[in-house]
Formats: structure tokens, C-alpha cells, sequence
């Protein structure tokens, strides 16, 4: 019955190419879209970006079986590969070495998924139709009909925007020409743009401080570079992250630096500031935290905008999602991953029980289902397609087991409130209660306490 099965698997990204793998090792046939011109391609626009998992976690392990008898050399898994690495000696061997190769439709981007003869409001005989997935090709529309379809498009494509309230800031599209979203390679083929220039960098999390870091290199290279550190949040330090603590010890150094380098004042922070509006002025850009008269503002030559990511679900809409209304993630898994609640980074591994939604075949996988959640892993994602995968062919066993234990980053917060957790405070990842910030949390919890005050 499963060799029949044809599953769609929309990205050919590191978690697309993995569920690929799974699905083919449980007998069914994939059938991979990618926008790109190569598989990876999102991972291309962030190649000079060092990792800051090794590859110990980098590798799926069905793909690593796959690759096994082309005479692939696994990496050193104590390695932290760059993206341009992760694409030479895993992305690309995976898609044009193995069985994958002749899979994977490249220059394929998806436009529409549905269910055949069934509009999103139908519903008796629903569950036996047919998905039918539209993409572009360079020869124009094409149709797929698949038995599954695995969402794993990732969010690359769809920064969130420099306005604080999440729609753009008045201006923001008319100053298209001096922003960039998410990490420019600043060091790199996009350093003629940022030498000797003022650079207003905004936003909080890795690709933040990971462009602000590069920055402050240039400057020491290029007298005149200012890197300008635009916050929304008052406390600087929270996105210093857990230092030590860190189990993925570059995560945490990478954090370590970056306070270093903004208490010596070669990052200069502009903090509590929420931008309202962008305009142009004399070829610069003038970002202002109202759009009246009142209000900061601040003067740069470029700005980069790195406030993250959001899930495209435009060609979603015939499908039944069950999606968070705050995170955009699937109703199960958004609890374990809302940043509004806790964040140890020790999510509880999941699969396709908290990835389903109310289309029986319909699956986000990797990025993509973590919606507008900021704390994806690629080991996230392998684990979630080994379930999917599993659950596709039928074997509930498999796919209920979990077989991953995440690091932690050192850093909990609870409600709100965030602390560096002493290391083994959080004693892992909370293994049954999505509510529950980890282990300890979570035992303390069963005992009766209010929690392990962690913190
Ligand atoms: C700068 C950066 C650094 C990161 N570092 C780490 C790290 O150190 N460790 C870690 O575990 N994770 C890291 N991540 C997070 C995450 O693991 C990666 O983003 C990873 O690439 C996500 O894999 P994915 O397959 O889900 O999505 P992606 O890699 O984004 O792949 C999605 C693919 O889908 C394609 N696509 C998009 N839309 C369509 C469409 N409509 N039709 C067809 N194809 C489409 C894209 O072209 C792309 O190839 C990092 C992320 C970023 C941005």
C-alpha cells in the first residue's frame, strides 16, 4: 500500500530533503518542489554564517544513510560547519548524489495547494481526495496530485518588517533601496555597501548580534563603520543569552562576544526603541520612533532589519489549518514554543500527533512550523519528519516515539520573566506537559509545588 503512496514535499531545505529521505526509506515515492535553482537555496542566501549547532546535529540520520554508499565522508560532528558548508558537504551531496536526485523538481515554486474537486468548505469524501499542488515552473503552471503533502518551505522568504506593531513602518517600503532583511554579508559580497557607513542593525536574536559582531570587525577594518544596535526592549542583556550555560557552546560564546563588544562601546545601542517610521533624508535614512513631530529618531546610512521571520501561508488557504492565532504554529506545538511563556530552549521533541491539523495528510515541517517562534534546530525538524514520515505509512508506533533530547541554552524564562539558569536547573527538556519549562519543572509540578522556580 505505501509504494503507491506519492507525497509532495514542498522545499528542498535541509528538513525537506530529510523528510525525503524517511519517506523513501519507508517505500513511498517523495516528490520534492523547490523554488531554487539548487536545493539549499535558502541556506545559500545565509552561507557565510558559521552554525552554531555542530554537525553532530546537522546530519539527519536517514539522509546520512543515504549517502552512506556514495562514499560520503560524515563531517566531524564536533565541527561548527559555515552555510556554505553545510550546502557543500551535506546539502548538495544528499540532492545530486543519491536517490534524491531524481526526486527533487528544482525552479518548481509552489503557488496553491488543495484537496481535488474539494473546496476548503466541503467535507464528505474530503479525506479520500487526492492533494493537488500548483507550482511555476520556468514552462509556466504545473499540477502534482500527491496522497501527503509536507509543508517544509521554511520562512526565509518572509522577514517580519521594521515596524514595532508588525505591520511596516510608514516609509519603510519607499526606503527599500538602503534596508536589508535578515543577514547581508557584511564582511563579504555586501561589504562595499556597509564600509565606512553608519549601520543601524534592529532586532534582538542571533542574526542581530551575529551582523552587529561582523560590524564591529569591519570597523576595525574600515575606519568610519559604526554599528548601531536598534532594541525594541529595554534590557540589553537579554539577548547576551546564556554564556556558559549554553549547551551549544558557539550559541553561547557567540552571545558571550557580543557583550563584550557592546560594553566597549564598538556596538553602540540605541535601546527602547520601537520604530514607527522610515524616511529619506539627503541620501540617508532617518528611523524615528513616532511619525509626528515628537519622538526619538536616528540617522543612518543603511539599515538592517533582522526581527525575524514569518510563515508564508498565502498558498495555504484551501487547506485546514489548525494554526496558534498568536505564534502561526500548529494548535499543539505552539504551546511548547511561544516566546511569550518560556523559552529554555529545551522544547519537548514532537512530531506528527502536534504537527497535525485538521487535513488528514497535510504536515508543516521544519522551520515553517515553528511560525513566528524564534527557536528552531534543524534536529527539531529531522525529528519531526522521522514522525511524519512514520505516520504517513501507518507504523503510530514510530510515530508517537520520540528519539531526540535537545540542548538547552542556559537561559529560562518563565511568564515572562528570564534569569541564566544555574546549569542543571532545568534538568532537560519537559518530557510529557507542553505547559511545563522542563524536567524539573515539570517533576516539581507532579509533586504538587507551583514549579521549580526555574525561574
Ligand atoms: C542565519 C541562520 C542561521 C541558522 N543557524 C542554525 C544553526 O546553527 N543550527 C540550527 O539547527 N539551525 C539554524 N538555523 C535555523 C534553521 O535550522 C535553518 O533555517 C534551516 O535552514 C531550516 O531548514 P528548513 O528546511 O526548514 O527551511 P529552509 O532551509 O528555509 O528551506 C526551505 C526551502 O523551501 C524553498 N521554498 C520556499 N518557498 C517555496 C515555495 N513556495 N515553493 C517551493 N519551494 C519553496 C526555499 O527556497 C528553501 O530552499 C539558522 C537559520 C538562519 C536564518
Amino acid at each position: 500500500m505505501t509504494a503507491e503512496k506519492t507525497i509532495a514535499i514542498i522545499g528542498a531545505g535541509p528538513v525537506g530533503l530529510a523528510a525525503a529521505a524517511h519517506i523513501m526509506e519507508r517505500g513511498m515515492t517523495p516528490v520534492v518542489l523547490e523554488s531554487g535553482p539548487e536545493a539549499g537555496h535558502a541556506v545559500r542566501q545565509w552561507q557565510h554564517v558559521q552554525l552554531f549547532s555542530p554537525w553532530e546535529y546537522n546530519v539527519d540520520k536517514a539522509a546520512g544513510r543515504l549517502l552512506a554508499p556514495t562514499g560520503w565522508n560524515s563531517p566531524d560532528p564536533d565541527v561548527y560547519p559555515t552555510g556554505a558548508e553545510l550546502l557543500e558537504r551535506y546539502i548538495l551531496p544528499l540532492a545530486t548524489k543519491t536517490a534524491l536526485r531524481d526526486v527533487i523538481k528544482t525552479q518548481a515554486r509552489v503557488t496553491a495547494v488543495g484537496r481535488a474537486g474539494f473546496d476548503k468548505a466541503k467535507t464528505k469524501g474530503r479525506e479520500a481526495a487526492p492533494f493537488e499542488i500548483r507550482y511555476q515552473n520556468g514552462k509556466g503552471p504545473e499540477t502534482l496530485r500527491a496522497d501527503a503533502v509536507i509543508d517544509a518551505s521554511g520562512t526565509w522568504t518572509s522577514p517580519n518588517p521594521a515596524g514595532a506593531g508588525g505591520l511596516p513602518a510608514t516609509g519603510e517600503r519607499e526606503a527599500a533601496a538602503q534596508i536589508a532583511y535578515g543577514m547581508p554579508d557584511v564582511l563579504g559580497s555586501e561589504r562595499a555597501r556597509y564600509a565606512g557607513k553608519t549601520v543601524g542593525v534592529l532586532g534582538a536574536g542571533h542574526s542581530a548580534i551575529g551582523t552587529l559582531t561582523d560590524l564591529a570587525m569591519l570597523a576595525q577594518q574600515v575606519p568610519g563603520t559604526r554599528p548601531l544596535w536598534l532594541l525594541r526592549g529595554t534590557n540589553p542583556e537579554k539577548a547576551f543569552g546564556g554564556g556558559a550555560n549554553d549547551k551549544l557552546a558557539a550559541r553561547g560564546e557567540l552571545g558571550s562576544h557580543f557583550a563584550a563588544l557592546v560594553a566597549s562601546g564598538q556596538v553602540h545601542i540605541e535601546a527602547g526603541f520601537a520604530v514607527v517610521a522610515i524616511s529619506q533624508t539627503e541620501g540617508k535614512v532617518r528611523i524615528a520612533t513616532s511619525s509626528g513631530c515628537c519622538g526619538r529618531s536616528i540617522v543612518v546610512d543603511e539599515l538592517i532589519v533582522a526581527t525575524g521571520f514569518r510563515p508564508d501561508l498565502s498558498f495555504l488557504s484551501e487547506i485546514r489549518l489548525r494554526l496558534d492565532p498568536a505564534i502561526e504554529a500548529p494548535v499543539a506545538l505552539a504551546p511548547l514554543i511561544d516566546p511569550n511563556e518560556h523559552s529554555c530552549g529545551t522544547v519537548r521533541p514532537h512530531g506528527a500527533r502536534e504537527l497535525a491539523h485538521d487535513e488528514p495528510g497535510f504536515y508543516l515541517a521544519g522551520m515553517k512550523s515553528y511560525g513566528r517562534a524564534p527557536t528552531f534546530l534543524m534536529m527539531t525538524g529531522y525529528e519531526q519528519v522521522r514522525s511524519i514520515a512514520a505516520d504517513i505509512a501507518g507504523d503510530k508506533q514510530a510515530a508517537a516515539r520520540v528519539e531526540l533530547v535537545l540542548p538547552e541554552t542556559g537561559v529560562c524564562t518563565r511568564g515572562g520573566v528570564e534569569s541564566v539558569a544555574a546549569v542543571g536547573c532545568c534538568g532537560g527538556p519537559a518530557k510529557e506537559e507542553a505547559s511545563a519549562c522542563c524536567a524539573a519543572d515539570e517533576s516539581a509540578r507532579k509533586a504538587g509545588a507551583a514549579g521549580c522556580g526555574c525561574p
